[in-house]
């Protein structure tokens, strides 16, 4: 299976090498806990878990790295505002450290339950402010950084490639934003350390050699990345809103820190977008998974509604397609749950599974695929085998799902027993009518060697 991936860096499509055969240092963004994560990054999440399953079905050993951001995320990208988590926690009346703890571990919940698999590492900014003082050091000592009153900043006009990533266009840039640079020389200069501000005490702070304070977003990613996976790993991913600051600036500090681009391929999700405005977490106002959950729907259904669309598309949210994946993901299952035991693999059938997931993770293809499978007129134990090796990519969690036992009623049963005697006498034209009535009441017969027993249609 040899994987392609769409590289952000180069814009192209690559055949995929790693470093080192058979294994992959991959790094995701992870979440700025200052609030749950709404169903738009969450998409992002089921992007990278894809990207891991593809990676595994390859043959891979993931070294899977995502870090928490609880420290030092402005509300703007441009180094003004507040910092998110001192704002999430005034607004909750706890204390900065207890809201990250909070929705660090909503957030683990949350991909539990879309059956994402845990990282093999998670870190905490806050636990590695050395790491990230020591790097801004040798920025400063290589000449890229300047003093303002609020912090230590990266000089982005001294590096000649900066934001090729992004490709931006960094002088029409700077010839559009005299007005609000302050104290900052060029409009994609970021702050590497921001100053505690004088008189007040904030939450997190740390001693430095700039002063008290805290570090910038960006240098986080790049110095524990590095840690964990050293300076020139395989995979970055994050959302596509990456692109432009975050991720480019990242690659500024490793540029200048290890003289590298940090990573040999960079992959972007693209964003879920609901009718009203883009998605945004500091709007105060957004969909969790809980309310989908508190509407009725399985997070899986979640799932399956990402699966429908290339992760290099954005998908537009409706309740109607949140519908529609579940119809399809609960015909999936009760297909799969009937097929009974698996038998053998379908190995040719597989391999164009995979041959399409390996293209740049085409999930509509694949799952047009298994719907092929579905309808074709190969043996039950024969779907039900290679489903489940599908499903590894896929992540449904097809293997362990069953129908709910629904309690049955005395007075289905009652119909059942007269049903049953009605075909005793082959009185056809009352059993038939009684297995109407039956269904009426949400159950279908199924006539087995051990008699007739009834399965909840729901
Ligand atoms: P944050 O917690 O804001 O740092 O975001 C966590 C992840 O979600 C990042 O990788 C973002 O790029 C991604 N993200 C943010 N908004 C969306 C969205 N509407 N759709 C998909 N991904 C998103
Ligand atoms: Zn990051």
């Amino acid at each position: 299976m040899q994987i392609k991936l769409y590289d952000t860096y180069t814009r192209q499509l690559r055949e995929f090498r790693s470093n080192v055969p058979g294994k992959v240092g991959l790094y995701a963004c992870g979440p700025t806990v200052y609030d749950y994560a709404h169903i738009g990054n969450l998409r992002t999440y089921l992007f990278e878990d894809l990207l891991r399953r593809t990676l595994e079905a390859g043959g891979y050993e993931v070294n899977h790295v995502v870090n928490i951001t609880d420290v030092g995320h402005l509300t703007s990208d441009a180094d003004t505002g507040e910092d998110k988590m001192e704002k999430g926690a005034a607004r909750t009346g706890r204390t900065a450290w207890e809201i990250a703890e909070l929705y660090t571990l909503a957030f683990k919940d949350d991909l539990e339950k879309l059956n994402i698999q845990t990282p093999t590492l998670w870190c905490r900014a806050t636990d590695h402010i050395e790491e990230q003082i020591a790097d801004i050091r040798k920025i400063e000592q290589e000449g890229f950084t300047y003093i303002t009153s609020d912090g230590v900043y990266f000089d982005t006009s001294k590096l000649d490639q900066y934001g090729y990533l992004a490709r931006l266009d960094v002088e029409g840039l700077e010839g559009g934003s005299r007005v609000e640079l302050g104290e900052k020389r060029n409009a994609t200069d970021f702050a590497l350390w921001k100053f505690s501000p004088e008189n007040e005490s904030r939450q997190m702070e740390w001693p430095s050699p700039w002063g008290k304070g805290f570090p910038g977003w960006h240098i986080e990613c790049s110095a524990m990345s590095a840690k964990y996976l050293g300076p020139q790993f395989d995979i970055h991913c994050g959302g596509k809103d990456h692109i432009p600051v975050h991720h480019s600036n990242e690659i500024a500090q490793s540029n200048v820190c290890y003289g590298t681009n940090l990573a040999n391929y960079w992959m972007h999700g693209y964003f879920l977008e609901t009718d009203k405005e883009k998605m945004s977490k500091s709007s105060g106002e957004f969909l969790r998974l809980q309310t989908l959950i508190d509407k009725g729907y399985d997070p899986l259904e979640y799932r399956y509604l990402c699966l429908t669309a290339n992760y290099r598309s954005d998908l537009k949210f409706t309740w109607e397609s949140l519908d529609s994946a579940a119809t399809a993901l609960g015909r999936l299952r009760k297909a799969t749950h009937q097929w009974g035991q698996p038998d053998s693999v379908n190995e040719p059938l597989l391999a164009q599974f995979h041959n399409e997931i390996a293209n740049d993770l085409n999930t509509p293809k694949a799952l047009a695929l298994v719907w092929g499978m579905v309808k074709s007129s190969l043996a039950d134990g024969d779907k039900k085998a290679t489903i489940l090796q599908m499903d590894q990519v896929l992540g449904l969690d097809l293997a362990n799902w069953a129908p709910k036992e629904t309690e049955i009623s005395a007075d289905v049963e009652a119909l059942l027993s007269a049903r049953n005697l009605a075909r005793a006498e082959k009185n056809w034209a009352e059993a038939d009518r009684l297995r109407d009535e039956i269904l009426a009441c949400g159950f279908e017969i199924k006539d087995g060697p051990d008699g007739a027993v009834l399965q909840s249609v729901n």
